[in-house]
């Protein structure tokens, strides 16, 4: 096996459903490349209905492509004219809402895809998974008297048990608590790592997508409009797109000016040396939630419009004077009132702007 090959690649993927009037066909997914290495991580990140569990089923292989080619270690499973048989790609699905055997115990539905072993073999495998997940001793319970956080990984172990070389994950954490998430989120990469499993996630929600994923490529119907680690999509969104819908921020109009900077109302930020704007280009401002500093001895003074508890923090919602709206987290034992005004900074660490 070549190491360096991708362990899974598409490359210009099509995919539509062909349209109710009968002409023709309604694009679903367009021109979609990735490629993902062995052992990574990665996430599809979109709105609902851009195309996430089309594109999982098209690797699984129950959606036929238009265009273009999916590769698994090289070999092409996908295209116009080929469609290997779902079972023999060696994928495993994880569906949104766990789809676990009712009538099977844990350990039935752990094993459900080994019936071609041995039994005491299948037995003695299907357990070593439920050790790996931490549910040993649930092994005779049945789904309905496991946790949601539990029937979750009973499915990523029936998942895992067969030793697929990928492993697809569709919203896996969306009928789960909203408390739960984050820990389960950071369990579930601590799994697969530990297995090194290669696995691709797809979800709407950008919390799971950086508690899990290495590469996150973020959809807009059908088609991925930016591929980056979790870190750089977040401090260098390539679009207002991208930087609208990933963390919370506004956008404020500012002038580029001599010596690399820009003006905008509440100050002169500095900008990054690659930045190519000439002097007098008008631009949006990109300030995040997290760019906006309170400071109670600060003269900038805003007024609280809105605020959301979120538990460590606040989000205030702000404005300026001038009429100028944003978003500030601020710890939350500074607790105002709306209608108050406090005193804010600026703390922007690394400049994004738009043109306007
Ligand atoms: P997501 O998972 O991102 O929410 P989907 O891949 O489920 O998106 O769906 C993308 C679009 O395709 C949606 O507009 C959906 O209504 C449509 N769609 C999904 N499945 C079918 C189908 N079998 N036939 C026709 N349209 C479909
Ligand atoms: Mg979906």
């Amino acid at each position: 096996m070549n190491e360096t090959q991708p362990l899974l690649s598409l490359e210009h993927v099509r995919v539509g459903y062909p349209r109710l009037d009968g002409r023709g066909w309604l694009p679903i997914v367009e021109d979609l490349s990735l490629s993902l290495a062995r052992g990574d991580i990665a996430c599809l990140l979109g709105p609902s209905g851009c195309g996430k569990s089309t594109i999982l089923r098209a690797i699984c292989g129950f959606e036929a492509l238009q265009e273009g080619e999916i590769k698994l270690s090289g070999k092409i499973v996908s295209s116009s004219r080929i469609q290997v048989a779902p079972n023999l790609r060696r994928v495993g699905m994880v569906f949104q809402d766990f789809a676990l055997f009712p009538h099977l115990n844990v350990l039935g539905n752990v094993i459900f895809g080994l019936r071609s072993l041995p039994v005491h073999t299948q037995r003695e495998v299907g357990l070593a998974w439920l050790e790996r997940v931490s549910l040993a001793d649930k092994a005779d319970a049945y789904p309905h008297e496991l946790s949601g956080g539990q029937q979750q990984r009973v499915a990523l172990a029936r998942a895992m048990a067969p030793e697929p070389d990928l492993i697809l994950l569709d919203e896996p954490f969306s009928s789960l608590d909203i408390d739960l998430r984050e820990r389960l989120a950071a369990e579930m990469r601590d799994i697969l790592k530990s297995n090194g499993v290669t696995a691709l996630l797809v979800t709407h929600d950008q919390f799971e997508a950086f508690a899990l994923a290495d590469h996150i490529g973020v959809m807009s119907q059908g088609r991925m409009v930016q591929w980056d680690t979790p870190y750089d999509l977040y401090h260098e969104p390539s679009s207002r797109y991208v930087a609208d819908f990933i963390g919370r921020g506004v956008f404020v109009p500012g002038t580029i000016q001599e010596g690399a900077t820009v003006e905008i109302e509440l100050g002169r930020l500095q900008l990054d040396n690659d930045h190519h704007d000439p002097v007098g280009t008008v631009v949006d401002v990109l300030l995040r939630a997290d760019d906006i500093q309170h400071d109670d001895t600060s003269p900038l003074l805003a007024t609280v419009l809105r605020k959301t508890f979120r538990g460590a923090d606040f989000l205030y919602t702000l404005r300026l004077d001038s009429g100028l709206e944003l978003v500030a987290y601020v710890p939350s034992h500074h607790d105002h009132a709306v209608g108050e005004k406090i005193g804010i900074r600026l703390g922007v660490d690394h400049v994004v702007t738009f043109p306007k």
